[in-house]
């Protein structure tokens, strides 16, 4: 079986159990309840007693329900060691493993049901995710560091680095407008924060806190602070903590320097960078195997993980983002693909695939970089040097995606509260996303802690976030595959613009000889004595 098949037969498995079997499956007894902060247990159903152990206490387990009107719901709990070190804090006798019980008023906002197998399950199987991600991300930072060494020492006229540099930024700030722009249409001529009822935002105020995305977002540093600390003081220290734009800095100004030197110099180091280069890549394709099991892993602690009720009360809105997507696909990249770049658009989707499905089930266009800089380079046959230099910074800066979410996040958010937007602030909304979407870091729920930025621009209440964080991961995903799509357009664009012979590789070719596309050599990750002569020759 394909590869790529196998992807596919995760994700849809990941889908499908994450539905069936997930902490929020209508198919699993739901006798879990997770109480939100100010949930007051008391010692019996309908009493007036609170009873203090349950401060802080968030899981409990239902016993029984009541037949009374309203019903009450019986629960118990078990305190941990992480639970006795809180109620310590706050002075109560608290002993690890004590069994307590008490009644709580049956509630969606303040005891929210959920499945304990299911998130059983869930614990259970997440770090299969959790090491396919590790696996990937272990590859990133060296991988474009030494990538990138190799693609600048190999420009040789410094005047295409200024030229990749303008048309990469250029492209990456227009379609980031346009995308604000079809975001915030759609979003005031759809309206979906009319059809949200006030049970309905009660429901999506009171599951979620927005205290910890608030006290993020303030934490965000200026767009001036961003553009000066792309240069690394320290670049052993911007290596280690994976700064992708000071890394991308650093390997840019080492391949210029390589290229003023004297060759017999350079050389040694050049190929050197070559030759962990491609160990990296083939590091990327061992991690790849693990990628079916992997993503069944995320995509099912994603959907299992999400509330039906708050997918329900979100429809609307989740539906806007991705038609939104959807357009700014079609009007944004389609017509540069394939009047400006020449290629079909359908052969271009089917040469990122693997990235596009490692975006959709990641959420972060970061740990995908690896993935899709292989498959530009292999499957479009864009030259190292543009891909190298194209999508990590895409990959950092370039967040269409995410823009367009913020636009109609805010909008949306603001329609629910009532507030009305004049052109203005709309055309603030388009800077100050334009700008989030820039400082987002290209990892899951970054837009949306970016968000809260957009939001205090225009004077709509942060706490707001609190309205669409039920649906944030599942729209992450979408978003996400969309800043992957923007980002490999920028790259075939300056690859057709600096003269690559772009082309595609077809499935068939990619399967008959391995070495020819990305996916073949997935299916046969056996050393390759044939790329061993190539270096030789080279
Ligand atoms: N997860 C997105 C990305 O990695 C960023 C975001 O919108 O949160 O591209």
């Amino acid at each position: 079986m394909q590869f790529y098949t196998k992807v596919l037969i995760g994700m849809a498995i990941g889908v499908v159990l994450g539905f069936l079997l997930g902490p929020n499956s209508r198919f699993l007894p739901a006798t879990g309840a997770i109480l939100s902060t100010d949930a007051q247990v008391v010692a019996s159903e309908g009493g007036t007693k609170l009873v203090p152990e349950a401060n802080g206490i968030d899981r409990v387990s239902i016993l029984e329900e009541s037949a009374s009107d309203p019903p009450w719901l019986k629960v118990s709990w078990t305190l941990t060691g992480k639970d006795v070190v809180r109620l310590a804090n706050s002075g109560v006798k608290a002993v690890a493993g004590e069994e307590h019980q008490g009644w709580i008023l049956s509630d969606p906002v303040k005891a929210r049901r959920f499945a304990p197998l299911g998130q059983s399950l869930v614990d259970w199987t997440e770090w299969i995710g959790r090491l396919f991600l590790a696996m990937i991300k272990m590859a990133v930072v060296p991988l474009v560091f030494f990538s990138l060494i190799v693609g600048m020492a190999s420009l040789g006229d410094f005047r295409k680095l200024g030229k990749m540099g303008g048309i990469t930024l250029g492209f990456f700030t227009a379609t980031t407008m346009v995308a604000l722009v079809i975001g915030l249409s759609l979003a005031n001529i759809l309206a979906p924060g009319d059809l949200i009822s006030d049970a309905e935002k009660a429901i999506l105020l009171g599951s979620y806190t927005a205290q910890n995305v608030v006290s993020n977002a303030a934490g965000s540093p200026s767009f001036v602070d961003q553009i000066v600390a792309i240069v690394p003081s320290n670049p052993i220290a911007a290596l280690a903590k994976g700064e992708m734009l000071q890394v991308i800095f650093f390997a840019t100004m080492i391949g210029v320097s390589l290229t003023l030197m004297d060759l017999g110099k350079s050389k040694p180091v050049i190929q050197l960078c070559d030759s962990v280069n491609e160990v990296m890549v083939m590091l990327v394709q061992i991690a790849m195997k693990l990628a079916p099991y992997g993503v069944a892993a995320l995509l099912f602690e994603v959907v299992g993980s999400t509330g039906l009720s708050v997918l329900v009360a979100l429809a609307a809105y989740g539906g806007v983002v991705i038609l939104g997507l959807l357009c700014h696909i079609l009007i944004s990249y389609l017509p540069v693909i394939v009047a400006v770049v020449r290629l079909p658009f359908v052969g271009f989707i089917q040469s990122i695939r693997s990235a596009l499905v490692l975006a959709f089930s990641t959420s972060s266009s970061s740990a995908t970089l690896p993935v899709t800089m292989e498959a530009c380079e292999s499957n479009l046959k864009v030259s190292n040097e543009v891909a190298s230099f194209v999508l990590p910074i895409g990959a950092t800066v370039n967040m269409d995606g995410t823009a367009l979410y913020q636009g109609v996040a805010a909008v949306f958010i603001a329609q629910i509260y009532g507030i009305d937007l004049s052109i203005a602030d709309q055309m603030t909304i388009v800077v100050s996303a334009t700008m989030a979407s820039i400082g987002a870091a290209g990892v899951p729920g970054a837009g949306m802690l970016t968000l809260a930025m957009v939001l205090a621009a225009v004077g709509v209440p942060v706490e707001g976030v609190a309205l669409v964080i039920g649906v944030d991961r599942i729209l992450d995903m979408f978003r996400t595959t969309t800043n992957v799509i923007g980002d490999s357009t920028a790259t075939v664009l300056v690859g057709r613009i600096q003269g690559n012979p772009l082309r595609i590789v077809s499935p068939e070719e990619d399967a008959a000889d391995p070495s020819a596309g990305m996916e073949g050599r997935l299916d046969d990750v056996e050393p390759q004595p044939v790329r061993a002569d190539e270096h030789d020759e080279a």
